[in-house]
């Protein structure tokens, strides 16, 4: 199977390649020249750990690997580094489940495929003869940036450098990236937002004399963003497999269609969960949900994408995003796979900040359906169902949540459904203890973990114990227009 480029059909790579690279020098993202498919029944996946379940999904993807080089992988990812031997949980919470996804090293999702994407990066480069030390170049909204910086601290032949919105994460976010430990992390706060740390990155990425000069130095650039076709296949695993539980309780009957809510940024999750529809799990929708920038919603409506708009701080910052790169793979499938076609609408992205897709490929997307949900409907979300359940939620998966409910309320749809849990409550403590106890509003994230853990019984996660104390590693911070600058004092190549 080859990947080929969203921006020119003609360009082929292998998996380990398309990994190797990130992102195509078109500008363009790395898709699979057909989805894969499953290659035996739902019913052959039952009992299946989630070890075995990754091997099963990411074998389809990365053929170029050998079965051991990708058990390898898996094995070295999904281990004690998780607080749930399960790695993931699936909790059903009066009408839903919650897929639980937070159980890793850094406490959100991102922890599902970044602890993984070192090993297929640093085996890639072992297949394919590549021996230049590997740069990963990252922006992040909060949660990237940790999880990848705790996935390739010390990996030999690496280095990771990432750029986060100064002021724009939580404080133990910011706390977690800036204690960061490992000779080779390093941590930028730019005085941008997030869209404005990606398109920087992007600009990197495409900027063909720092290409030649990294080359002549002996150092590559890769991605740990979801751009990175290596992230994204490691979450089409999870939809599986919390499927394939809901297949085992019984919970859903053969063939039985579910929903699930995706909480979206950058589109990276909820793609995954339509490649695992595309492998054959049974969907009856796919929900992407958004916070108060809500131009997904906006384009699921219109059929027009449209960044002109405020970029509003909110209380889920990982999904503080108005540019949603991965976008452009479904984009790029639903034209047809034309890719003078996608690259067109992404140029006038470039240019007018918009585009408009036309009605044939609007007609192909009726299996996703968008939702947003205020500022005030995510602290009563988190409110009502700590208040009916005593289940606490973060923000983020408050938003998944109220959209789901808002959702049910007008279409009556009772499909079994599952709602990606993305974050720790720990992670947002102020905003998620604000929302159920209002007198608490204001009060310091760190102050308010022990009492988190009084109200939810859950206990506190390695991640933020002891955080407040640890000392500050990082205090590097620059301009937008000042990255590449940066990038160059970092590496020593100016
Ligand atoms: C990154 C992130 C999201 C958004 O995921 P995308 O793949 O960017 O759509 C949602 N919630 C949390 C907690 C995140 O860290």
């Amino acid at each position: 199977m080859f990947y080929r480029s969203t921006r020119n059909n003609d360009l082929k790579m292998t998996a380990s390649q398309a990994i190797l690279k990130g992102l195509s020098d078109d500008g363009g993202l790395f898709v699979p020249e057909a989805l894969p498919k499953f290659d035996k029944g739902l019913d052959e996946l039952k009992g299946l750990s989630y070890k075995e379940t990754a091997y099963e999904v990411m074998k389809l993807f990365l053929d170029d690997f050998t079965e051991e080089e990708l058990k390898k992988c898996i094995n070295k990812a999904y281990d004690d580094k998780f607080d749930t031997e399960s790695i993931c949980e699936l909790k059903k919470v009066n009408d839903a489940y919650y897929l639980e996804l937070f159980h890793g090293a850094t406490i959100a999702f991102k922890d599902m495929a970044l602890s993984i994407l070192p090993h297929l990066l640093t085996t890639s480069a072992k297949k394919n003869n590549m021996d230049k030390h590997i740069v990963i170049l990252t922006a992040t909204s909060g949660d990237t940036g940790k999880a990848a910086m705790a996935g390739f601290a010390d990996v030999e032949g690496t280095s990771i450098i990432v750029f986060y919105p100064k002021g724009g994460v939580s404080k133990v976010q910011e706390k977690q990236m800036l204690t960061q430990k490992g000779n080779n992390t390093h941590v930028v706060g730019i005085t941008g937002n997030f869209d404005d740390a990606q398109t920087g990155v992007k600009k990197m990425f495409n900027d063909k004399e720092l290409k030649e000069k990294l080359d002549k130095k002996g150092f590559i650039f890769s991605s740990a963003n979801s751009i990175n076709i290596g992230r994204l296949v490691p979450q089409v695993v999870y939809y599986v497999y919390s499927y394939i539980k809901l297949l085992e309780s019984g919970e859903v009957k053969d063939g039985e269609k579910v929903n699930f809510v995706v909480p979206t940024g950058n589109f990276g999750n909820i793609l995954a969960a339509y490649y695992a529809y595309n492998l054959g799990i049974p969907v009856n929708k796919l929900i992407c949900a958004s916070n108060d920038n809500k131009v997904l919603y906006d384009f699921f409506e219109t059929g027009t994408y449209d960044k002109n708009r405020d970029f509003i701080l909110t209380t889920s910052p990982s999904m503080d995003i108005l540019i949603s790169s991965n976008l452009e793979r479904l984009i790029y499938m639903i034209g047809g796979e034309d890719s003078e076609k996608n690259s067109s609408l992404m140029k006038s992205l470039t240019t007018d900040g918009k585009y408009t897709i036309d009605n044939e490929m609007k007609s192909k997307l009726d299996l996703f359906t968008g939702g947003y949900a205020t500022e005030a409907e995510v602290a009563k979300e988190i409110s009502d169902i700590y208040n009916s359940a005593h289940y606490v939620m973060d923000t983020h998966t408050a938003v998944a949540s109220k959209v789901y409910h808002n959702y049910k309320e007008k279409t009556k749809d009772n499909s079994v459904t599952v709602i990606a849990s993305t974050a720790s409550p720990y992670k947002f403590a102020t905003s998620v203890m604000g929302a159920i106890d209002e007198s608490l509003i204001g009060t310091d994230d760190f102050e308010l973990i022990d009492e988190l853990n009084r109200i939810s019984g859950m206990p506190i996660p390695k991640a933020v114990e002891g955080l407040k104390d640890l000392s500050v590693l990082h205090n590097t911070v620059c301009d937008t227009a000042d990255m590449k600058n940066t990038v160059e004092d970092i590496l020593g190549i100016k």
